[in-house]
């Protein structure tokens, strides 16, 4: 998480209330395929960090490799000689429409950096392996980008280098930024109405809480630079009013991380991303609907 001053209070509230068309596609939901790791797997991954920046490139990159995503599926992307690169893995699905999946890997220098963003970049290998046990319409494109705190420049460079038509086949980019402090939050202000409306559908359908946190007023995070390009984008964290203090402090360890809700996050995922490929450009958004 890019972080500014804290100018207001940060309050937690329903998805539920900001959505209108909540149980259309819970069934469709239900049926989302996927596998899930267990516990312990997802645990050691966040156990498993290093405090510098480098290391971690290569801690998630050996990571995807246990996976199942290696060769010329796995790749560096050098953004700076100065920085570790961003990598990248793909999952081929049956289209070259992308859903892309993105959490920044690098952390300041106070503190651990488990929280801001460990937490985000160590699921990714983990969120991989949950979507390829079955085939995909969608291709799937993870990627742990580098530099977000030093102000987004691993995400940047990564959209900036694209082409407008490579660009346009990017239906939907998933952000993912300090998890595990409590229970899963969005970013609703900052992200496209369709994901946003998705993603109460299918925590609903798992019975999974998700709850409302804008960060507009203390924050950014890599789901912006792709905003920046009319590129439908949501970011999942878990930070609060109580727990925004820990990030970029001393205080950001493995201990602040609740696993249980940390656990409840990474199932949210990856039943999120099974759904999208199902669901994306099949459910009409409340206003497409009201043309007709
Ligand atoms: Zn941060």
């Amino acid at each position: 998480m890019l972080s500014g001053i804290l100018k207001s209070r940060l309050v937690p509230r329903p998805l539920r209330i900001v959505l209108l068309l909540g149980l259309l596609t819970a069934c469709a939901a239900a049926q989302a395929q996927f596998r899930v790791l267990d516990r312990q797997v997802i645990e050691a991954r966040l156990e498993g960090f290093s405090r510098k920046n480098d290391k971690r490139e290569a801690i998630l990159k050996q990571m995807f490799v246990q996976s199942g995503c290696k060769d010329d599926k796995l790749s560096e992307e050098t953004v700076s000689t100065k920085l570790p690169p961003n990598l990248i893995c793909v999952l081929p699905g049956e289209t070259d429409e992308i859903i892309l999946v993105g959490a920044h890997s690098d952390h300041v220098e106070a503190g651990d950096g488990v929280v801001d963003n460990w937490s985000g970049a160590s699921l990714l290998p983990s969120l991989y392996y949950s979507l390829s046990a079955v085939s995909r319409r969608h291709t799937f494109v993870f990627v742990g980008f580098t530099a977000e705190e030093k102000g987004m420049l691993g995400s940047d460079f990564y959209a900036g280098r694209l082409s407008p038509e490579q660009r346009a086949r990017i239906k939907a980019m998933i952000n993912m930024d300090t998890l595990g402090l409590g229970p899963t939050e969005v970013w609703a202000t900052h992200a496209d109405r369709s994901l946003l409306n998705a993603l109460d559908n299918l925590a609903h359908a798992m019975k999974l809480p998700v709850s409302v946190m804008n960060v507009d007023q203390v924050g950014s995070s890599d789901s912006e630079s792709f905003a920046k390009y009319k590129i439908p984008r949501i970011t999942i964290h878990s930070v609060t009013q109580e727990t925004w203090p820990i990030l970029h402090s001393t205080k950001d360890k493995l201990d602040e991380i609740k696993m249980d809700d940390y656990y409840a996050s990474y199932r949210l995922m990856a039943g999120y991303l099974a759904f999208l490929d199902t669901d994306l450009g099949q459910t009409a958004t409340p206003q497409e609907k009201s043309s007709h």
